[in-house]
């Protein structure tokens, strides 16, 4: 473990389409591990990691909602769909040595614990990789919101945000090796 960390707790926030094969849909094993592979690099460091994974690969309310769907029954499917993508993460991570405990926001006993901050809090402390699914577990809200929850809620020193999703830049995001989060 290094002790010159500048973080040492990190949330990280994965998009769906992370986890997406060539067109980012869809849920691709080799893809998983390729992140898999990424995030023990930094585990490795001695940085806690906690994760928080979205749908877009699977299923974004906004896809529904524009047929028509009710607003919350689309965003409940959508939170499911996080849920799905988080059993794919855990399986990669496990595969590559990793400790993984998956917390669903909405409760599902056979498939993931439910979250419960101090339970997170304490796999982290023993070196355990978090995998936050469903997200807030309320509709009307995106996994971006429930990053900065979760963040706030476990002491993360910073929020990482993957994603492919267009956005605000102060460079070319595929040339810039420096994410702003991290030279904040
Ligand atoms: N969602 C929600 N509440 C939450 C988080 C997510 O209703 O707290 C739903 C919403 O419909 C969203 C979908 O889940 O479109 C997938 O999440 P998101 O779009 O944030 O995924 P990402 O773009 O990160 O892949």
């Amino acid at each position: 473990m290094q002790n010159n960390l500048k973080y040492k707790r990190i949330l990280l926030k994965l998009s769906g389409e992370a986890l997406g094969g060539a067109n980012g849909s869809g849920i691709d094993p080799l893809e998983a591990e390729n992140l898999a592979h990424r995030v023990r690099e930094v585990h490795e460091l001695g940085v806690d990691v906690a994760i928080v994974i979205g749908a877009g690969n699977l299923w974004r309310g906004r896809a529904g909602i524009q047929r028509g769907m009710d607003r919350a029954t689309a965003d409940y499917m959508g939170m499911l769909a996080t849920v799905m993508n988080a059993l794919a993460l855990m399986d990669a991570m496990e595969r590559s040595g990793m400790v993984t405990r998956v917390q669903s926001a909405i409760e599902m006993h056979a498939v993931a614990e439910p979250y419960i901050r101090r339970r997170a809090i304490r796999h982290l402390e023993k070196g355990r990789i978090v995998i936050f699914g469903a997200g807030t577990g309320n509709p009307f809200f995106s996994t971006d919101t429930a990053a900065a929850l979760r963040a706030m809620e476990i002491g993360a020193d910073v929020v990482i945000k993957a994603t492919k999703v267009d956005g605000v830049y102060d460079s070319d995001p595929k040339k810039s090796r420096t994410q702003s989060a991290l030279t904040a």
